[in-house]
């Protein structure tokens, strides 16, 4: 248990697409439309080590998110809502469709609270639980890519089976808050293209310390901010809607962290050759370190990758 089962997690801007989503493996490829062409395809077949050196988070460096660049910036919620469903803290911690939608809702509540100080315009994330494929305002997208966030419609995107691979193919702890991390870190990006981080970040340039790794790592010190804060976020009734997090949450964070580490994917998952010089996310290590230091810090000032000489 995570979340505070009293809490009201309704939403208005997270939705689901597709038959609710459910926490079972086997959904990727599934419903949603198949895979037409035209799209992000940086997921088709043979992709498999791109898919991991994509997970999470694509929306730096090359991502075909970006270059597709789409102008429809659409809401999400207009297509449905399946995840109505998803009440109570209760069903957050049965479900991941309902964890993912009362994620987001705990980051609005946060953010809305931190952006403002920070000198930012917020406006909420919107959230988007899908399977198989979807269509975004950056272009049509796969489930292979892994969650990812799209500035064009400012929503972020995750299919619910990612977190059954997080665990079993990449060695991340089957504990919620490896999965909260995952978006926790997508609405990092939210925050980053909100105050301009994003769009003002070099990304011609790969590698431990590059602005594209600088990036990733700002998004994870941000969910390590967020984790600082979860306990005293609430819902739109004033209820917290986590519970205190634990010694074994952050763990399970920490472990979600190592997991999608470029060197781990490269190394101990592809079983390809680490090469350094091709990161776009950081190495465990690197990430490991910089959600702990949003954790311990809890303030946005904490995160700033971009001025630290090593990140
Ligand atoms: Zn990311």
């Amino acid at each position: 248990m995570t979340f505070n089962p009293n809490a009201e997690i309704r939403s208005d801007n997270v939705a689901g697409t597709g038959g609710g989503g459910g926490s079972r493996p086997g959904r990727r490829g599934g419903s949603g439309g198949g895979r037409r062409g035209g799209g992000l395809k940086i997921g088709g077949a043979g992709g498999a080590v791109l898919l991991v050196v994509v997970v999470i988070c694509t929306v730096m460096g090359n991502n075909p998110l970006d270059l597709l660049g789409g102008s429809s910036a659409r809401g999400p919620v207009a297509e449905g809502s399946s995840l109505e469903h998803c009440l109570t803290g209760a069903d957050a911690n049965e479900r991941d469709d309902c964890l993912v939608q009362a994620t987001v809702e705990s980051g609005d509540s946060l953010w809305a609270r931190l952006g403002p100080q920070e000198g930012i315009d917020f406006v909420e994330a919107q959230g988007r639980v899908f399977s198989g494929s979807v269509q975004t305002g950056c272009g049509a997208a796969t489930a292979d890519i892994g969650p990812f966030y799209c500035p064009a419609d400012m929503t972020l995107y995750v299919d619910v089976a990612f977190f059954d691979a997080l665990s079993s193919q990449y060695g991340a702890d089957d504990g919620q808050l490896a999965k909260m991390y995952v978006v926790a870190h997508e609405y990092g990006h939210h925050i980053q293209h909100l105050d301009g981080t994003m769009q003002a970040a070099d990304r011609s340039r790969t590698g431990p310390q590059s602005e594209v790794v600088r990036l990733e790592l700002q998004a994870d010190c941000y969910a390590g901010v967020w984790a600082h804060h979860a306990a005293n976020t609430t819902d739109d009734d004033g209820n917290t809607m986590l519970l205190p997090l634990t010694t074994a949450d952050i763990e399970s964070a920490l472990s979600a962290a190592s997991a999608v580490g470029d060197d781990h994917l490269q190394g101990e998952v592809a079983r390809g050759q680490v090469q350094p010089e091709t990161w776009t996310h950081g190495s465990s290590e690197q990430r490991r370190s910089w959600f702990t230091t949003g954790y311990e810090e809890g303030t946005v000032a904490s995160c700033d990758t971009f001025s630290a000489e090593r990140v």
